[in-house]
């Protein structure tokens, strides 16, 4: 089995908030990996922790079992934390080509990866007149432009109607059969369920859980996770 990242005892506080407490998993390839917990569990500072754009305050992480610089690694890393600006009066293909140039990708790349979401016959239409969910998918295939190893993806279903989310969560079905390894973080453990073979649960920054879906859902535990998100919901 080949690791793509191992997380040891990382924690991160921001002055007197433990955001992120002790915690440790391992992300194997080909596996689909879902972060889940409530909103301000730690599942964003924990991506950005492992993406360098938050610093940690102990613990470790390693990219690719430390056989190469964090630097080098997010190389072989597609990420979509936020919503991802694109030229509104530009069309989807001229958009990835300004990604393609920044990234140092060729140019063929771009209908091959339109296609893999299912935007190929709307290429030339100006990213403005995409609706959410077309415009979610869009980003996915500016993060797999460079062909990365793993696609992380932060609340990735927020804010789509219904057959958005259905699509989005397809596509991530099928970008994981065709190789990619995912970890994804959600706040909907419905999401977990349908997309994810693996998963790390959080609460208030700490791991409640960390297995393979089907044997949190075959375990007691999961009974009371699901009430208690029913109760929230
Ligand atoms: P999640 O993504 O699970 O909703 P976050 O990782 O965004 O949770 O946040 C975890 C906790 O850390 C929350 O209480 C949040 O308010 C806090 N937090 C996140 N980023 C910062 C920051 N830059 N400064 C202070 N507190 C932060
Ligand atoms: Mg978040």
């Amino acid at each position: 089995m080949e690791t793509i990242l191992s997380i040891h005892n990382l924690t991160k506080k921001f002055g007197y908030l433990t955001a992120v407490r002790d915690l440790s998993f391992t992300i194997e390839k080909g596996n689909v990996y879902g972060i889940l917990g409530p909103n301000g569990s730690g599942k964003s500072t924990t991506l950005g922790i492992v993406l360098n754009v938050v610093n940690k305050t102990s613990g470790d992480f390693d990219w690719f079992e430390g056989k190469v610089s964090t630097h080098n690694a997010l190389k072989k890393v597609g990420a979509i934390i936020e919503r991802p600006n694109f030229y509104p009066y530009l069309s989807a293909e001229k958009n990835l080509e300004l990604v393609c140039k920044i990234k140092g990708v060729p140019h063929e790349k771009i209908l091959e990866k339109l296609e893999v979401v299912g935007l190929a016959d709307r290429k030339d239409s100006k990213f403005r007149t995409y609706s959410l969910g077309m415009k979610q998918r869009l980003a996915i295939a500016s993060a797999l432009l460079n062909d990365p190893e793993i696609l992380i993806l932060d609340e990735p279903t927020n804010g789509l109607d219904p057959q958005g989310i259905h699509q989005i969560r397809q596509l991530i079905k099928q970008i994981a059969a065709d190789g990619t390894t995912i970890l994804l973080a959600s706040h909907l453990l419905d999401e977990v369920e349908k997309v994810c073979s693996h998963v790390v649960v959080l609460r208030k920054g700490e791991k409640l859980y960390s297995g393979r879906v089907d044997e949190m859902i075959a375990s007691h535990g999961f009974f009371e996770l699901k009430c208690s998100e029913q109760q929230r919901a």
